[in-house]
């Protein structure tokens, strides 16, 4: 492992899923003697560091990627290209007592709380079964291990032989969050695993979320098109746009001095309590098909700021401040002088 602190590294993680051809696709392709299939690229080349004990706050419209990407550090998907490493080793190359480990330490939480738990299980065999096939806890020990469990996440215990349509939605959510901890994981991806609750339920489940982390040393990987959510929680926040990070720095600097256009607008878009705010700013059009994605920067078609190059020229994530950790954005501002940005802001303003 390059640092003793990073437990999860990204490097130009790739997803493409091949597009269903429709009859007369495939008709015209046999016609043509071949060819390949259309292809969708939900993730585009992602690459980032995730320390030991963080949380890392993944944000973004439905369809940017991040749920692809969640699913890949746990290696229900693998990537269509880069690589993933954990603890430094590559996840694609582990085999035996690594890959075992590896599959302990990642643990996911989804985010319907309903249909992730099979319905024809009792809680007790929901959480203890996995341990028990890992050889984390033995029969004799699986019920006193789950009551423990159901402790922590906020369960009464004596409800050990419910089935899972016997409770609420956010009894449920804590079921899921007590089955990821059952395997004494080091990391935890969370997708949209606060999105299908009640708000107050919502709170309720983020104290948890922390509480655990602090008690267990966990780093969570909270996915979430909420930035409001994902700001309670999260130390650093990424956004995507479109399969790949076009802003990442720690959460206050995000709120306090967004760089990227996407990310000012997302956080215009947050609802307010203020008397002064009398109008809701939506960003305008929505996120574009990744089948035909935008040329240059894909954000450009919604933008108020874009120019000729922004069009034909995809910005790279380049460090816009030295902050702690890191300030990065992919926006072509950034390469301009100040008083062109300030002219820009104007021509905004004043359309
Ligand atoms: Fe807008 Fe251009 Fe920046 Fe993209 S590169 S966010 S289009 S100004």
């Amino acid at each position: 492992m390059s640092r003793p602190d990073i437990i999860l590294s990204l490097r130009d993680v790739r997803r493409d899923y091949a597009q269903r051809a429709d009859m007369v696709e495939r008709m015209g392709r046999l016609l043509k003697g071949g060819g390949k299939p259309k292809s969708v690229q939900a993730v585009a080349g992602v690459d980032l560091d995730v320390m030991a004990g963080e949380v890392i706050g993944i944000v973004g419209e439905s369809g940017c990627g991040k749920s692809t990407l969640g699913r890949m550090l746990t290696g229900i998907l693998p990537p269509s290209f880069g690589k993933i490493l954990y603890k430094g080793q590559n996840i694609g190359q582990l085999t035996g007592e690594a890959r075992r480990e590896y599959e302990l330490g990642v643990q996911m939480i989804f985010q319907d709380p309903f249909s992730s738990l099979n319905p024809r299980m009792r809680v007790i065999d929901i959480i203890g079964e996995g341990p028990m096939v890992h050889g984390l806890v033995s029969r004799a020990g699986k019920e006193a291990y789950v009551a423990g469990l159901m402790q922590k996440v906020g369960l009464d215990p004596a409800y050990r032989f419910r089935y899972p349509h016997q409770f609420s939605g956010g009894q449920r959510q804590r079921i899921g969050i007590a089955r990821a901890l059952a395997l004494k994981p080091a990391v935890i991806v969370c997708d949209e695993a606060v999105a299908a609750l009640d708000v107050s339920i919502q709170a309720q489940v983020l104290n948890l979320f922390m509480q655990l982390r602090r008690e267990f040393a966990l780093t969570y990987f909270f996915i979430s098109h909420n930035l409001g959510v994902v700001s309670h929680i999260s130390d650093r926040v990424a956004i995507m746009y479109l399969g790949r990070i076009v802003e990442i720095a720690d959460t206050d600097t995000i709120f306090q001095r967004a760089n990227h256009p996407y990310t000012q607008a997302l956080i215009k878009e947050l609802p307010s309590l203020r008397t002064d705010r009398r109008r809701f700013d939506p960003i305008k059009g929505e996120l574009p098909s990744p089948l035909h994605p935008p040329s240059g920067c894909a954000f450009h078609p919604r933008c108020p700021y874009a120019m000729d190059r922004c069009r034909v020229e995809r910005p790279l994530l380049k460090a816009v401040e030295a902050v702690q950790g890191l300030h990065a954005s992919a926006c072509h501002l950034n390469d301009m002088h100040l008083n062109d940005k300030q002219n820009a802001a104007q021509t905004q303003e004043t359309t």
